[in-house]
Formats: structure tokens, sequence, C-alpha cells
């Protein structure tokens, strides 16, 4: 028995595996007691049984099972043929049935951890006290392996799982490692296919990126050109001055037009600065518009000789029928028969033809001239003759000049204007021809009321009070240090409905009288070339209007003093 016990206790304590156990337990174990079988039931920690072993008749066991909730009580082993008192009847006729002569528990505290049962011994003897006190011994031994064998399947399953663990996280690394490098070689795709010059630079100015039109632009490879400074590589003032205030503004994309190598661009930059970065740099646009500057000089071209094959023509057809109305009314007319009805018919016809004729050739000198003001504005060709100008004689001109029409109309023009304006820099007759343009619009659209001109000195800082609905598309740059002239046109006509503020600026744009259907006569010319000559002043202009009260337009001239020369 001692050497036995020392043999088998030595087996058992370095087995942390179950099968191992198992296998001392249930083969070497019972050939050396010589009994006919035995089992080892291990339970995992829910109490569902793990190693069934050897194949006998008995039967899997549950933690809840009568015989282990028994030998949980009894801790020490159970003889069927000799249990103690207190075994319920139950667990020995379980005993019996299945043939068990000796049922030991693997404790390991108050735990059960296993069940070690063994068969009738070959001899057909009972088991002695020794057996029952060795075996008690090495399942003593047995327990404490099971427990180690379950710790080690316990790591096992856990470094098992984190195995699949760091497997499925480098599966997941690898996809998005993936994905990165496809997007990646998209964005390349695109970059190199684009068909505008695109630059990155960092905010030292220096290229990092670029693609193979900017190349071609600047005329280079893109391994040349990578980490040279964008002012050497493109020598162009606005186009710096442009990424620098790109970055100075990182909310903003700024244009500017520039030459290159017989070619224009349009260069758009915009920071590169991401929600929460840090600004990293610039990327630079460039799209090659020569064709469209070329397109526009072609039309301005086009409008200006139009223009002027017309204008001459018109200007001696409207000569020649002045002079035959003059000569009808003098000299015709006085020596027809005043008698003769059809006769008379027939003048009074004529006079109206010739009435309409001159209206008509008037409104088509007006178009002209104003095509030509505009083209000319547009294409910054227009002769500006800039001087001092006092708003108060500007709008006094203008109140004579449109005094014929208020008096058809039986319209009263007023005039407030502050005392003490100050004088401006500008253009007297195209600041005439402004107010003019607005008065005579006033008076057209009104057929009621008075139309009122103000003009008043306006602080940094101060408000212009609102009147209406304004024009949607334009932010009001009223002075932050310098003060301004402002001028207002107020009527109380028609009014513009809503939805056509923003359009009135537009060429050739009418708005259609919306109760009856008909439009005043007008060329749409008006109040573009009014922007224009506002703008090039460095004034703003925009209208407000109550639909059915009345209109109000306004502009703005900086105040600048005049240039010493
Ligand atoms: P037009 O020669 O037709 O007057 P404008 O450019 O001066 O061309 O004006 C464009 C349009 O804006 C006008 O046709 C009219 O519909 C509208 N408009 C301009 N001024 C007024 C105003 N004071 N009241 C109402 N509508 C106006």
């Amino acid at each position: 028995y001692q050497s036995l016990l020392s043999e088998m206790s030595d087996q058992l304590a370095t087995s942390i595996l179950l099968d191992r156990l198992a296998s001392l337990l249930t083969e070497e174990l019972p050939r050396r007691l010589q009994v006919a079988w035995a089992t080892l039931s291990v339970l995992d920690q829910d109490g569902e049984l793990l190693v069934p072993t050897h194949e006998t008749s008995f039967p899997p066991l549950h933690v809840h099972h009568s015989l282990v909730e028994y030998l949980r009580h009894l801790r020490y082993p159970l003889l069927r043929l000799r249990p103690p008192p207190d075994t319920p009847s139950e667990v020995q006729s379980f005993l019996e049935r299945h043939g068990v002569e000796l049922a030991v528990p693997l404790t390991v505290g108050s735990e059960v951890v296993g069940l070690y049962v063994l068969g009738p011994k070959r001899s057909g003897k009972m088991y002695t006290v020794y057996d029952v006190r060795l075996l008690s011994i090495l399942s003593r031994q047995a327990a404490a392996s099971v427990q180690n064998a379950r710790l080690y399947r316990q790591v096992e399953a856990y470094s098992h799982s984190l195995e699949e663990q760091v497997q499925l996280r480098t599966r997941e690394l690898q996809e998005a490692y993936r994905d990165l490098a496809r997007q990646h070689a998209t964005l390349n795709v695109v970059l190199e296919n684009v068909a505008d010059g695109l630059v990155v630079t960092d905010i030292e100015g220096r290229i990092v990126m670029l693609n193979p039109v900017f190349a071609d632009i600047v005329g280079g490879t893109p391994e040349e050109l990578r980490g040279r400074r964008l002012n050497r590589v493109l020598t162009a003032d606005v186009l710096c001055q442009a990424v620098r205030t790109a970055m100075q503004d990182p909310t903003s994309v700024i244009s500017v037009d520039i030459e290159h190598a017989d070619r224009v661009y349009r260069a758009s930059a915009c920071a590169l600065q991401g929600e929460g970065h840090p600004l990293s740099g610039v990327v630079t646009v460039l799209r090659d518009i020569t064709h469209e500057v070329e397109m526009a000089r072609m039309k301005d071209e086009f409008v200006s000789i139009v223009s002027h094959e017309l204008r001459t023509p018109l200007t001696s057809v409207l000569g020649f029928v002045h002079l035959i109305q003059r000569r009808f009314n003098r000299h015709i007319i006085p020596s027809l028969p005043q008698e003769n009805r059809r006769v008379q018919r027939a003048v009074e016809r004529i006079v109206e033809n010739l009435r309409i004729i001159i209206i008509e050739g008037e409104r088509l000198t007006r178009l002209i001239n104003n095509l030509l003001d505009l083209s000319r504005m547009e294409a910054g060709r227009l002769q500006w003759d800039m001087g001092e100008v006092e708003i108060n004689d500007v709008i006094q001109s203008s109140i004579a000049a449109t005094a014929s029409l208020a008096q058809a109309k039986g319209l009263v023009v007023r005039s407030e204007t502050a005392d003490g304006l100050p004088t401006l820099y500008g253009d007297r007759d195209r600041l005439v021809q402004v107010v003019t343009n607005l008065l005579s619009n006033a008076i057209k659209f009104t057929d009621e009321g008075e139309v009122v001109v103000r003009a008043w000195r306006l602080e940094p800082g101060q408000e212009i009070a609102p009147f209406g609905v304004r024009q949607p598309n334009v932010q009001l740059n009223l002075p932050a240090t310098e003060p301004m002239v402002v001028v207002s046109v107020t009527d109380t006509g028609t009014g513009i409905a809503e939805e056509d503020l923003a359009q009135v600026f537009e060429k050739f744009h009418q708005v259609g009288d919306r109760e009856t259907g008909t439009r005043r006569p007008g060329t749409g010319l008006g109040l573009p070339i009014c922007k224009e000559i506002v703008e090039h002043h460095g004034g703003q202009i925009w209208v407000e209007s109550r639909l059915g009260e009345g209109s109000r337009f306004t502009f703005t001239l900086p105040v600048r003093r005049v240039p010493a020369n």
C-alpha cells in the first residue's frame, strides 16, 4: 500500500490534464487494486459533467444529484455495504442499481469537484479499511489535481479567447488598413485625373502635394516641385496674397485670376483645417479660364461693335424724323385743306406715327447707350472722369432732369439732405446718372404720393433704419472705420414682390406689373448700370420694398479724400 500510495500520489500530483488523471484513476488504480471497474465524474463550476470516463453503465451525474449532495454532506467515502445510518434510501438504491461498491467524493473545501465511483473487487471480497483509507487519501490528491486541471482549462480557454480576440482585432485592422489603402488609391486616381491643377502647401508655403496638371502648368515634375515654395514656382503676387488670406480666414475660399505663360487661371485657395484640428496648410485649385476670358472679351467686343454700328444710323434716322416732324408741322399742315376730313384724319395719323417713331427711336438709343456703357464698365474700358463732387449738386441736377417726368404724373419730388455733407471723390455725371435712374424708376412706378431723395452722413457703427423687406442677396457693408455718405430714393409706388427683389439688379430684368400684367417702358439695364457705377466708387447699392406701398433704393459712397496730384 505504501509504495502504491506514494507512486500514485506522485503521478496524480503531476497531472494537470484531466485525461491523464482519469486514466490513472479509472485504469491504473483499479488494475492495481484488482477492482472490476471504476469511473470518474468531474463537475465543472456550474455542476455540469465535464469528463464522463470509463465506459460503464454508470450514468453521468449532476451536482444536484442525491448521491453528490449526500457525499458533499458526508465528505468521506461511502461503502455500499457499510453505509452510515443517515444514508438516504434513494442513495442506497442508486448504489445497488448500478453495482457501486464504493463512492468517494473529490472535495476542495466545501465544493464537490468530482466523484470517484468503484465497482466490486475481482476477488469478490469487500473493501478493507486500508483500501478505503488509501482511496480517500488519493482522492484528496485527485481533487487537488482536478482543481488544477480546471484552472488549467480556464487558463487555456482564456488564452484561447484572447488569441481569438487578437486574431479578430488583427483582421479588423487589416481590413481597415486595406480600406484606407483603397481610399488612398481612389483619392490618388481622382487627383491624378482631375482636370484642374491642384496644389497643397504647408503653413510655410512649401508644396507638399500636387497633381500632374499643376506640374504641367508650372513646368516641372512632381518630384522636382515637392518641397519648393509655391511663390518661387508661380510668381503671381495675387496668388500668394490669396493663399495668405485663406490661412488668416480658414472658413472662406479666396478666388483670384492669375496670368501665367499666356494663359489665365482662376485660383481658388482654401485653408486645410479639420474641425478641432490646427491649420495644416492651404489647398489651391487652378482652373484654366483662358477660353472663358476670351469668350467674354469677344462678347464685349461684339456688343460694343454692334451697338456702335447701330447708334450711328439710328442717330441719323432720329435726326431726319425730327426734321420731317418739324417741316410737316410748319410747312405742310398749314397748307392742307382744313375742311377735308379724310386729309385731316391722314394728318393726325402721320403726326401720331411720327411721335411713336421718335419715342421708340429714343428708347432704342437709350438701350444702345446703356448696353455700351455697361459693356465698357464690365470690361473696365470706361473712361471715368473723377473729381470733387458735392452730393447735393448731384441730387439737384437729377431732380431737374426728371422734373418733366414727375410733372407729367403730377408727382412731387422732395429732397431732404443734411447740411455740411462732405465733398466726395467721384465721377459727377455718372453719379447724376445713378440718382436720375433711381428717380425716374421711382416716378415710373408711382402713381400717387411722393418721391423723396435723402442724403446723410453715416458714422462708423451707425445703422440705417430698415424699410420693408430687404433684397436677400446683399450683405450690408456699413462703415467700420470711415464715415460714408448714404443716398436713398423712396417712393410710394407699386413696390416689388419679395421673390423679385433678388433680381432687380440683374441685366434685362424687368418685373411685370403683377396686377395689370403689363410692363412699364424701360430697358432693364438701368439698375445694373447704377450698380456698376456705385461699386466703381467703392460703395454698395440695394433695394428694400413693401409690396403695394413703395420701395426704397439706397446706395453708399465712402468719404475718400481727394488724391493730391
Ligand atoms: P427699367 O429700365 O426696366 O426700369 P431697371 O434696371 O431700372 O430697368 O429696373 C429693373 C426693374 O426693377 C424694373 O423693370 C422694375 O420692375 C423694377 N423696379 C425698379 N425700380 C422700381 C421702383 N422704384 N418701384 C418698383 N419697381 C421698380
